[in-house]
């Protein structure tokens, strides 16, 4: 039997891990990036019953190695071209070790008080990086907390919103009565869940139209339909602007959504969830134009495209009184002289769960391991691989921009029927040398490039593109078969 692992043991296997790790690291390019696993493949390597000895920890990377890469599709490989990228970094997967190293739950400042700290701290830091307003930051009426991802962070501010538009009906009664919550149609789908998850049901969805050319909410739309909306006695409770949608990166209006939502009283969300952290760099800033003035919150996910490991989402709200009023909730178990004192925060009511990691730690690690300059190098390099690879794009007439592409995300199509961008996909997802995901735009399928991989390189975006042309050629092939 296996007693606690000592200290010396923890070294010893902590070594061996990190070395695993770095070797990964090293390697990951030779591997395919798509895991080749069927269904089922990866449960049937493993036995059936839990041991009932303990296990030497040599065993588990053993296994990792033979069952478990194998059903990996690997999001750190420089070909990972699909969704958006989670692009991890050694500050971050260290400042993961050191947070179970730790392994506080920090949902009163009682419980830690640096997890608090540390986290408002880290959190203002992040709104300078960004040029985030200062109603958001720790001084202000507002703050910033570090959620486990963009999704529920809507769910929280769609609560705050709700309670806010009710007058405090939602909380002390539940929701009765006719709702609507807006975002366009190129909103993420976190949205219509969540409208859900808070008891509004699907029908309280709106979705705004998009311009075609741009994909961005038409704030005319979204007028008509709130001027609806209230001419029907329907409530309206929140809108979500969108800056840098999932299928397109399409940045909404903000300044003129911002205003219909004062002109309202609407509680404005803008889900930057991918795209917000471009704002570390002043010539992006112009992404965020309008959200000073009109956010009552604002998320970005640093682990999407901040070098940090996944459960690393920023959430800034301007009234944090809004949050609080909605989510706090005091059981007799919880009670302590700090809380009551009212000089400290709580990040229990900042969130649905009430456990909570020591989230601001890994954040902390990359922000000071790189610096503001360091991310701003990761953001910019990205984007110009991106614009090259569009200009590669456009000078090969078999191809097709779809959408803008501003950033770091380039969305393209085969010219000529759906069916041979649909062949690509095929032979793209087949050969396994790169991976990219797919999207409809204006009613064509469309091919995603999403450049975001923490080492990626010209060379590896030249070979993408190879890749691409020569399964072109082939798909061009296979649709004159077909025809
Ligand atoms: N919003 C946008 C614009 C996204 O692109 C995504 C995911 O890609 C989300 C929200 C959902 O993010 P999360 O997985 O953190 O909930």
């Amino acid at each position: 039997m296996n007693s606690h692992m000592t200290p010396e043991e923890f070294r010893r296997h902590g070594y061996a891990a990190v070395d695993w790790i770095a070797d990964y690291m090293t390697n990951v390019a030779d591997r395919p990036v798509v895991s080749e696993a069927a269904p089922g493949d990866v449960r049937a390597a493993l036995p059936p019953h839990p041991p009932e000895k303990g296990e030497p920890f040599e065993n588990l990377l053993s296994d990792l190695d033979d069952i478990i890469l194998p059903g990996i599709t690997h999001w750190q490989h420089p070909g990972f071209f699909g969704f958006f990228p989670a692009n991890a970094s050694g500050p971050a997967i260290l400042g993961d070790l050191l947070t179970g190293g730790l392994n506080v739950v920090g949902m009163l400042w009682w419980a830690s008080p640096a997890a608090t700290e540390l986290e408002e701290h880290v959190m203002d830091w992040m709104a300078d990086l960004l040029d985030l307003p200062e109603r958001f930051r720790s001084g202000g009426p507002g703050g910033g907390v570090i959620q486990d991802t963009a999704s529920s962070a809507v769910l929280v501010v769609l609560l705050a919103a709700l309670n806010r538009a009710t007058g405090g009906r939602a909380r002390a009664e539940g929701v009765s009565g006719r709702f609507a919550v807006y975002g366009s149609d190129q909103a993420h789908s976190a949205l219509e869940k969540n409208v859900r998850v808070a008891g509004l049901g699907e029908s309280a969805m709106r979705l705004v139209r998009t311009d075609p050319a741009t994909l961005a909410m038409d704030p005319e739309h979204l007028r008509e339909l709130i001027e609806a909306d209230v001419r029907d006695g329907v409530l309206p409770v929140m809108v979500m602007a969108t800056v840098g949608s999932t299928s397109t990166t399409a940045v909404d209006p903000v300044p003129r959504i911002g205003a219909l939502c004062r002109e309202f009283g609407i509680w404005l969300h803008i889900d930057a969830a991918f795209a917000g952290v471009a704002a570390v760099c002043p010539e992006f800033r112009w992404i965020h134009e309008g959200v000073s003035e009109f956010a009552d919150s604002y998320c970005t996910n640093p682990h999407k495209w901040m070098l940090t490991t996944v459960g690393s989402s920023t959430l800034w709200v301007a009234d944090r009184g809004a949050v609080i009023e909605a989510l706090s909730i005091l059981p007799a178990f919880l009670r302590n002289r700090a809380t009551e004192s009212g000089q400290v925060v709580d990040y229990r009511d900042w969130q649905i769960p009430l456990g909570r990691t020591f989230r601001a730690l890994k954040l902390w690690a990359v922000l000071r391991w790189y610096g503001a300059e360091g991310v701003r190098a990761h953001v910019r390099h990205h984007v110009a691989l991106a614009q090259e690879f569009a200009l590669w794009v456009t000078d090969d007439e078999r191809f097709e921009l779809v959408a803008p592409h501003p950033l770091s995300l380039v969305c393209f199509r085969m010219r000529g029927a759906d069916s041979r961008t649909e062949r690509l996909l095929e032979l793209l997802n087949a050969d396994g040398r790169i991976f990219v995901s797919q999207t409809r735009v204006n009613g064509h399928l469309a091919i995603r490039f999403a450049i975001g991989a923490t080492t990626i390189d010209t060379e590896h975006v030249a070979t993408a593109w190879q890749v691409i042309r020569d399964l072109a050629d082939r798909a061009g092939t296979c649709e004159m078969e077909r025809t």
